[in-house]
């Protein structure tokens, strides 16, 4: 059924209108015959000139009817392809789709078989859009929807929602073995690196899903749901997906209030850094410091960066934080001991910014620190959107003599092959390998395989959120030697002396970092 019907006439109407209007226009001739002209024009008597004209009205009113109706035909054909279709996929529009939900929520109802709403969003189209320009996100969303059609069963229903969201009506007969696998398949498809005409792009997405008539059967709020879903499932990790449950509206109004708060907090200055430690134990010293951002909103408290840097990410605003932290951490470097460098974190969105070498050359330049002092924390999936975009901002970086540490190592991607085309200078194995290292022999192989890999690569390694002697010595065992977690220090704000601060040339004692215990 259609969502919204062609008002395209039928044959027989039309057949009718240009009749009758050929019929009118023939009587108004006769009317005209017999009292404009009376006795008869160049010869012809008045009966035939009257037919003739009769009959050349009747001509040019059915002409006149034939091309108004093929008129508007062509226009409706024109609205409804423009309002029903995307233009750039061809798949349905947001309009078709609300009513394409309306049609399969009244089926439902009838007969009890559940049928799916799936959400689908790829994580960070706008930035990803502006980064690699305009056409090649045109590009990129067509091989995308392409790539979703070929793994939809026949039956389901696909249109484009938003500029890199689609919406799948999908009935729970067309999935064949459970959702989850259905899901969990379908994101792995999805995510395999797309060939652009310029380069390879990788994407992550979120997924969130409504059952009809379960969930609702109002085509709104049903899509609404759907939506809350996709939002649960980004907060919950990228790449995620999750179905919709009653509690969603409260984490949606929470993350809204923080959307709406990120701009205040920042022109408030809400914002702090925090450092913690990382320690060599063969040189038995510490020799960098993580800057890790801190949120101290004035009513609510603490709010944890893993609650509002996604949301920063999404809405942009982690373009200004990010510049900031990385000015602040470049400028307090000044505070701490010389021989220590400070690590900050850059996120997808920043490292992927037009000019965000120009933006780590500028906090440079204002702070005076000198790049052996300072080590950028990239993730391998920051690095992997744009491979070979990452590795020409890879090599600036080296060049200026900055140090790239790849965070949250072994997460990311199993291809590995990307580590040789990339300039950087250490691994950073993630904690939740570490976490397990002392009960989890695989998480052992893992840690001792990175290891090796850093080896051979020549680079260094670093192992992060480390909280018991035992996975200390674990660690030490597998040939990791930098360490850095609870252990060694928690993140802790910069304490600086009065009477201490000195610019960042000067030579000065090291201020004292406090614990926050
Ligand atoms: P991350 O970069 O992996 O940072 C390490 C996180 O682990 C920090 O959490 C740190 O406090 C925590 N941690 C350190 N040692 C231990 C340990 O021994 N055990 C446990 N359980 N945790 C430990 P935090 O500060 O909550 O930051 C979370 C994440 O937020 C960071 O993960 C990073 O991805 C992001 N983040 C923090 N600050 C910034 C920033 O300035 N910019 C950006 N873009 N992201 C940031
Ligand atoms: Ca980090
Ligand atoms: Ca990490």
């Amino acid at each position: 059924m259609r969502a919204v019907s062609n008002p395209k006439r039928t044959p027989l109407f039309r057949l009718i209108t240009v009749a009758s209007s050929g019929m009118g226009s023939f009587i108004l001739g006769l009317w005209g015959l017999q009292f404009g002209f009376g006795d008869g024009f160049g010869g012809m008597p008045a009966e035939t000139m009257g037919s003739v004209i009769a009959a050349l009205c009747a001509l040019s009113a059915a002409g006149a009817a034939l091309s108004f109706f093929a008129g508007i035909d062509e226009s409706a054909d024109y609205v409804f392809k423009e309002t029903q279709f995307d233009k750039l996929t061809g798949a349905l529009s947001r309009q078709a789709i609300v009513g394409k939900v309306a049609a399969a929520a009244a089926g439902t109802i009838k007969t009890g078989e559940p049928v799916y709403l799936i959400d689908i969003d790829i994580d960070r189209f706008k930035q990803i859009n502006d980064a690699i320009g305009y056409s090649h996100g045109d590009e990129l969303i067509r091989a995308f929807t392409k790539r979703l059609k070929e793994n939809m069963p026949q039956d389901a229903v696909i249109g484009r929602i938003g500029a890199g969201e689609f919406a799948v009506l999908l009935p729970d007969s067309e999935i064949k073995g459970s959702l989850e696998r259905f899901l969990e398949n379908l994101i792995n498809q999805m995510i395999e690196p797309y060939q652009l005409q310029t380069h390879l792009q990788s994407v992550s997405m979120s997924v969130g899903i409504v059952a009809m008539p379960k969930d609702g059967v109002d085509p709104v709020l049903v899509l609404r749901r759907s939506n809350l879903a996709l939002q649960n499932a980004r907060a919950s990790g990228i790449g995620n997906w999750s179905v919709f449950h009653a509690d969603m509206g409260r984490v949606a109004d929470y993350r809204q209030w923080i959307e709406s708060e990120l701009k205040t907090a920042f022109d408030r200055g809400d914002f702090h850094l925090h450092y913690q430690p990382q320690f060599d134990m063969q040189g038995g010293r510490v020799v960098g410091y993580e800057a890790l951002i801190r949120w101290k909103h004035p009513e609510r408290g603490m709010i944890p960066p893993m609650e509002f840097i996604p949301i920063a990410e999404e809405t942009g605003m982690i373009n200004p934080i990010g510049e900031w932290v990385l000015r602040k951490a470049c400028s307090d470097a000044q505070y701490l001991p010389e021989d220590c460098f400070v690590a900050v974190n850059i996120s997808p969105v920043q490292f992927m910014t037009k000019d965000f070498v120009g933006i780590v050359r500028g906090a440079m330049a204002s702070t005076g620190i000198k790049p052996s002092r300072l080590e950028l924390e990239v993730t391998e999936t920051a690095m992997m959107q744009d491979r070979d975009r990452a590795a020409v901002i890879l090599r600036q970086l080296a060049d200026m003599g900055i140090s790239v540490a790849v965070d949250d190592f072994g997460t990311g991607y199993s291809n590995l092959s990307y580590l040789i085309d990339f300039s950087f200078g250490k691994l950073k194995i993630d904690r939740s390998f570490v976490s397990r290292i002392d009960t989890d022999s695989s998480s052992g192989a893992v840690v001792s395989t990175i290891v090796g890999l850093s080896r051979a690569l020549g680079v260094g390694i670093i192992a992060e959120g480390v909280e018991t002697e035992t996975q200390a010595t674990l660690l030490r065992a597998a040939g990791c030697e930098v360490v850095q977690g609870y252990l060694y220090g928690r993140p802790a704000p910069l304490k600086i002396e009065l009477g201490q601060a000195r610019p960042a040339h000067a030579k000065r004692e090291p201020a004292r970092l406090v614990s926050l215990q």
